[in-house]
């Protein structure tokens, strides 16, 4: 078989660390999702104090050890799978996520890791930036209502639904207007709008859409 990329991107509580992650399985494939990354050098920053751009440079980040395995995210060696979903650290990935520097070491990261393999990853930015050329490119939507419910029904997040709403359209928005790699849907991407699919729809849409010969 020969050896495919899946960019699947869209914004916050679309549902694509669910689907790629089941995707990945059924597909047995590789599965990265590039979030936790950001996520995991977000939570670096607040531990050490990293609050101005000019802390950083290469070297520093290179430092940093950020490993993935499955589902765990390990940030140099500790497992920090579930402090990389709390409320401080949501709030503060945006910021960190449109610094240059962050964004050059975590896309080559992410490249190194796709090396010689089939692999699914989610992000924002995969089949705009990090993969250009990926065989097969999805942009998940959903409306920001669906999403917000989905992630209040989750019942992880000590929040109102409306605050939740508000929190992801924020996110959205600075997402998708940040100057370098901004959210967007790469031209030739296949747009899926999940408001009304449930998780298997989704996925089967997505299967209908890629080359027998990678699905069997
Ligand atoms: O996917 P998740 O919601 O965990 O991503 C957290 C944040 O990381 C996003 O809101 C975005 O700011 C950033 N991100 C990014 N590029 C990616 C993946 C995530 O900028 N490829």
């Amino acid at each position: 078989m020969s050896k495919f990329i899946i960019a699947l991107d869209g914004p916050s509580g679309s549902g694509k660390s669910t689907i790629a992650n089941i995707l990945s399985k059924k597909l047995n494939i590789s599965y990265l999702n590039t979030g936790s990354m950001y996520r995991a050098l977000t939570l670096y920053f607040l531990e050490n104090g990293i609050k101005n751009e000019d802390q950083i440079d290469l070297n520093f980040l290179k430092n940093i050890k950020i490993d993935i395995n499955e589902d765990r995210v390990f940030l140099n060696e500790k497992d920090v799978s579930e402090e990389i979903r709390n409320k401080i650290v949501t709030e503060n990935v945006s910021w960190v996520s449109s610094i240059p520097l962050v964004r050059k070491y975590l896309v080559d990261l992410q490249r190194k890791i796709s090396e010689n393999k089939s692999i699914i990853l989610d992000g924002r930015d995969i089949g705009t930036v990090v993969f250009p050329n990926a065989k097969y490119k999805f942009f998940l939507v959903a409306s920001s209502e669906v999403r917000a419910k989905r992630r209040y029904e989750q019942n992880e997040i000590d929040k109102s639904l409306e605050e939740i709403q508000k929190d992801i359209e924020k996110r959205d928005y600075i997402d998708s207007h940040r100057e370098i790699s901004p959210l967007k849907k790469a031209k030739d991407a296949i747009e899926i709008d999940s408001s009304n699919l449930t998780i298997d729809e989704t996925i089967d849409e997505i299967l209908r859409k890629m080359d027998r010969e990678d699905v069997l």
